[in-house]
């Protein structure tokens, strides 16, 4: 049975807390509203829900295995698990989201889908499941990021995405959901924004933690068949918006003998002024059409974050995480680039996976943890690091 609790569920105006909401212009208001009153119904078809399963077993390559790590476990001195996002279709979990949310786009009755992508990842996740669905797909990119990010930008290209480049602000991520917006207001009827993390307005948060919540689903039969117990002691998971760490979470957010650990990146340092520690930094605001915490200044202006790993440079984080560490049922542990870079190689050269910087943040936090030779540990392997490669040559006196 799948637990229901009020830490999975907002409320019918989409509230974990004092978090969450839909802070959105007027002229959004009815994108947003046909959205919010029609997805739990079109998720709860069984037609809506067969084709979403065979398609994460067909496409993306689902269920993804659970991997107890030996050597890993030898040098921490208890039981780790790896839960390998990794091997998901274009590398990482994204694509759980992007597939899910196509099959609704289709049934909302649109025919054209739009993007905001930072590092690109989930640019080309949404890419990919328009061309498989053979629908337009629009991808706004900050200009400075599509620079950083050129082999993703060739990527959607590829896939037949038009990637737009958004020229205003600090041509960042910020900026491109500026643009996504813009154009979805502009073209409210046909068209579907297919938001990338667990963040945005209402319903966005529930949407993507709901389409990612596969990952704790598949991790509880896995961890009954492995050691005996569905539940594990620790689940550990990185926080960029949060929508990996949620999918992870997800079925074990009422059961609270299980830790939840959200690992964000520290960068130079949390207080070093080049940083993305959301839950330290940052303090109560709205962002991107919700209310949660971000990194702002004291005018409110949104400060820039830091991260050497692109997914995690983002100056909020999604509402139920920020509910989360209020309420203690999660903990935050930040991770410094130095760090992260450590525990790639340590992934490297133990298991013979090499990780995203992203994922490396959660392993980085395996030492942090206390958890003891009886304890059992699941770390979420969100993404591979083939898109990192260029960053751990560049990096390669830290990584040998
Ligand atoms: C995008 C990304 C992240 C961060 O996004 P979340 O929404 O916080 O999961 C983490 N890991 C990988 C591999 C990513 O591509």
């Amino acid at each position: 049975m799948t637990p229901t609790t009020s830490y999975q569920q907002p409320t019918a105006r989409g509230y974990y807390g004092q978090f969450g909401g839909a802070f959105v212009p007027e002229m959004l208001y009815p994108n947003v509203e046909e959205l919010r009153t029609q997805y739990l119904a079109i998720m709860a078809d069984p037609a809506f829900q067969a084709e979403l399963q065979a398609l994460l077993r067909d496409y993306v390559g689902r269920p993804t295995p659970l991997f107890e790590a030996k050597r890993l476990s030898a040098k921490y001195n208890t039981r780790i698990f790896l839960k390998r996002e990794d091997l998901c279709h274009t590398g990482a979990h994204k694509i759980n989201n992007t597939v899910g949310q196509i099959l609704l786009a289709q049934r909302l009755g649109k025919t054209r889908i739009i993007a905001e992508t930072g590092a690109g990842q989930h640019g080309v996740a949404t890419a990919t499941v328009c061309a498989l669905m053979g629908l337009p797909c629009v991808v706004y990119m900050g200009a400075i990021d599509m620079e950083r990010q050129a082999p993703n930008v060739a990527r959607m290209r590829l896939l037949g995405a038009e990637v737009r480049r958004a020229e205003s602000g600090s041509q960042t991520l910020k900026d491109a959901t500026n643009e996504a917006i813009r154009d979805w207001i502009a073209n409210p009827v046909d068209t579907h924004y297919i938001i990338g993390s667990v963040v945005g307005p209402h319903p966005y948060p529930d949407l993507v933690a709901r389409l990612q919540s596969v990952i704790s689903e598949e991790m509880r039969k896995q961890l009954l068949e492995k050691t005996g117990s569905e539940l594990p002691d620790f689940v550990v998971a990185c926080v960029g918006g949060g929508s990996n760490a949620a999918g992870a979470f997800y079925h074990f957010l009422d059961e609270p003998e299980v830790r939840l650990i959200a690992v964000e990146a520290a960068g130079h340092g949390i207080h070093s002024g080049h940083s993305a520690a959301t839950s330290v930094l940052g303090t109560p605001g709205i962002i991107h059409g919700s209310k949660t915490l971000l990194m702002q200044d004291e005018h409110g202006q949104i400060t820039e974050p830091y991260s050497l790993s692109a997914g995690l440079d983002y100056p909020g984080i999604g509402p139920l995480h920020a509910y989360l560490g209020e309420v203690g049922r999660s903990e935050f542990i930040a991770i410094t680039d130095d760090e992260a870079l450590t525990a790639v190689a340590e992934l490297s050269r133990l298991e013979g996976i090499i990780p995203a910087l992203e994922t490396a943040h959660a392993l980085a936090a395996l030492g942090q943890l206390g958890a003891g030779p009886d304890d059992v540990v699941v770390v979420n392997l969100s993404g591979r690091g083939d898109k990192d490669l260029e960053t751990y040559l560049k990096n390669m006196d830290k990584l040998v």
